[in-house]
């Protein structure tokens, strides 16, 4: 079956008339005071998204908000879409699951079309997307926002069974609760060992906000415990301020082991819940391995993966540089100096949907630039940040200089209060603006 030109009211038109839809989109189009072209080019242009993550919701909402005439699918299997932000306060029992869950009903309502699918292939020829169920949408444009994969085949012995026994927790959902109740059932006086990537990968200051907040649940829980951080770099997002911190915070707690001192993981034994380098193994009674990542599965099935596993883009359109028609946004692109945030993700969401309004219309996309902020939480009332500008320079998302900035060294404690308000108003505003 295919599916084409869905209606704005979110149901997809089975055998409705093109000529129903034209004439729909072109009333709109008057009321938004478009010349009749204009409207006729958009009423012809369905845009699928295909993930409902901070990039791909943030994309279908912002396209069918800039334009209501514009027939706009989000292709996502999820009920609710399970957010990663704050998930590393549900591993220290300050939050729970089911805080980080948002439902797709607002996105719906806002003329959106769902189909709670997979996308199991891409036919850039045809522009054509083929869902789980056997189902085929058309598209003019096609947006891939799958996030990210784990790579199973990276580390040897970290395979999908071992994530059971090692979990990686780097997707929010079972894996968090997997985490939290083996740090639960932890002796005191246990050793927590997490192993965590080279870049890129998702969420690049993620690890160590995590080592921060496990240290705080095993200081005020299990006091003689100690968590050892097995890394695959020498550098990491945040590092002075991270290490201000665990100094004051959780003394002779925290052991970082950087890629020259060994920190590189070169197998596991997940039997043994044992971590190896090349300086020796690590037993552990907790183990969180983060493995390296790609781009989501559909992303190399529709041909806009390359080598790296990551999709290249044109940073002023998101359009990839592989496949016409096909934009990548989210972690899932290769954002240049971008990191892979949630907050990245949804400015380059709306980015993308700007981009695509133009190009539908047959005008010149704008120029973006684009904001990065990632907050860290090192304890409950304890905020860090980074924050970026980004604009598009010699084909890829380069840092504009001199406009970003991080938290102060040797902060008074209000500032770092002042900044773990900021990160939650932030997580609040995000969702809200979402999935809301
Ligand atoms: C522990 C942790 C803490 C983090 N903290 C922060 C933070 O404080 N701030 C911040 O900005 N970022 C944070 N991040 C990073 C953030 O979670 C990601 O950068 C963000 O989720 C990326 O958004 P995305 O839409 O690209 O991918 P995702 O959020 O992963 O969304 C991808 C969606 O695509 C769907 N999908 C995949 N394949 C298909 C398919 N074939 N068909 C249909 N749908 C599909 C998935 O079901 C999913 O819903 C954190 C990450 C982790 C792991």
């Amino acid at each position: 079956m295919t599916r084409s030109a869905p209606s704005p009211n979110g149901s997809l038109p089975r055998g409705a008339s093109r000529r129903t839809t034209l004439q729909g989109a072109l009333a709109t189009g008057a009321l938004l005071g478009l010349s009749a072209p204009a409207a006729l080019g958009q009423a012809t242009a369905p845009v699928v998204v295909i993930g409902g993550g901070f990039a791909g919701a943030t994309c279908a909402r912002s396209l069918k908000g800039a334009d209501p005439g514009l027939a706009v699918t989000l292709v996502e299997p999820a009920e609710r879409y399970l957010a990663c932000p704050f998930s590393n306060l549900v591993l220290a029992g300050l939050r729970k699951l089911d805080e980080q869950a948002f439902g797709y009903a607002g996105i719906a309502a806002a003329g959106v079309t769902i189909a709670r699918q997979p996308a199991v292939a891409v036919d850039p020829e045809r522009r054509r997307v083929r869902l789980g169920d056997g189902a085929e949408l058309d598209y003019q444009r096609l947006v891939v926002a799958p996030g990210v994969d784990l790579r199973f085949d990276a580390i040897p012995g970290y395979d999908e069974a071992a994530s059971e026994r090692m979990p990686h927790a780097w997707k929010a959902g079972l894996q968090t609760g997997l985490l939290r109740r083996q740090l639960e059932a932890m002796p005191d006086g246990g050793q927590v060992v997490m192993a965590v990537p080279a870049n890129p990968f998702r969420c690049p200051p993620g690890p160590y906000e995590r080592a921060s907040l496990i240290a705080h649940y095993l200081k005020t829980h299990k006091p003689r415990a100690k968590l050892i951080i097995l890394d695959a770099k020498d550098q990491f997002s945040k590092q002075r301020l991270f290490e201000e911190a665990w100094a004051e915070l959780y003394p002779g707690l925290i052991e970082w082991v950087s890629l020259s001192f060994g920190g590189q993981v070169t197998e596991v034994d997940p039997g043994a819940n044992t971590l190896v380098t090349e300086f020796g193994s690590h037993r552990a009674d907790v183990a969180n391995v983060i493995p390296p990542q790609r781009a989501g599965a559909i992303a190399a099935l529709a041909g806009v993966a390359d080598a790296t596993g990551w999709c290249p883009i044109d940073p002023v359109t998101f359009e990839s540089t592989l496949v016409p028609g096909i934009h990548v946004i989210g972690d899932a692109a290769i954002g240049g100096a971008m990191p892979k945030s949630a907050f990245s993700a949804n400015a380059q969401a709306k980015a993308c949907a700007a981009a695509i309004i133009h190009l539908v219309r047959e005008e010149a996309p704008p120029t973006p630039k684009l904001v990065n902020t990632c907050y860290s939480l090192v304890a409950p009332d304890y905020g860090i940040s980074i924050a970026g500008v980004y604009a598009p320079k010699d084909g890829l998302l380069a840092e504009v200089e001199g406009a970003g900035g991080v938290s102060p060294l040797e902060a008074p404690a209000a500032v770092r209060v002042a900044e773990a308000a900021y990160a939650e108003a932030w997580f609040r505003t995000v969702t809200d603006e979402v999935f809301g």
